[in-house]
């Protein structure tokens, strides 16, 4: 029983193809999760105020606002890749914004009744971290603005 099941495994792996060629991301996607104790350890407080306490830093203090260096906007709390720079533009809110991310493993969505407002919360796929907010206001071929906290990011510069 137990060879026919390895068989049957094998030529299961063998015809889905997914030995040879996992999904970009795949194999290295996994959740991460740690206690709150953890997280403030690893982030600054400005980092944990956004991420972990859903914060919003203040317009025009992000450091990455104005950033238009050619790279990747990685999650401060966990490095998964958000954005690419050639997905930024200028909207003029005071907050890096985007009208794409980078692959289905960067984002997960959740509706934001805080405020009196139904917004859409845009949070890390990978350690749920808060983000920002998606509006539908954004520029072609979206249309969609990614209004993210400078201070829920890290840039890397492509070389
Ligand atoms: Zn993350």
């Amino acid at each position: 029983m137990r060879l026919l099941s390895t068989l049957a495994f094998i030529i299961a792996v063998s015809f889905t193809g997914y030995a040879q060629s996992p999904e970009i991301g795949s194999e290295s996607f996994k959740k991460i999760e740690k206690t709150e104790a953890e997280w403030k350890e690893q982030l600054t407080n400005m980092q944990y105020y956004v991420l972990r306490k859903k914060g919003t830093e203040r317009a025009w203090t992000g450091e990455l606002n104005s950033n238009k260096k050619k790279g990747i906007y990685k999650c401060a709390g966990c490095g998964n890749e958000l954005f690419h720079s050639s997905t930024k533009f200028e909207s003029g809110s005071g907050w890096p914004s985007f009208y794409d991310y980078v692959n289905k493993y960067s984002l997960m969505d959740e509706a934001d009744y805080k405020y009196g407002m139904v917004r859409t919360e845009v949070l890390c796929k990978r350690c749920e971290g808060h983000l920002g907010h998606v509006f539908e206001d954004g520029p072609k071929p979206t249309g969609l603005r990614y209004c993210i906290n400078s201070a829920a990011l890290i840039f890397e510069e492509e070389k």
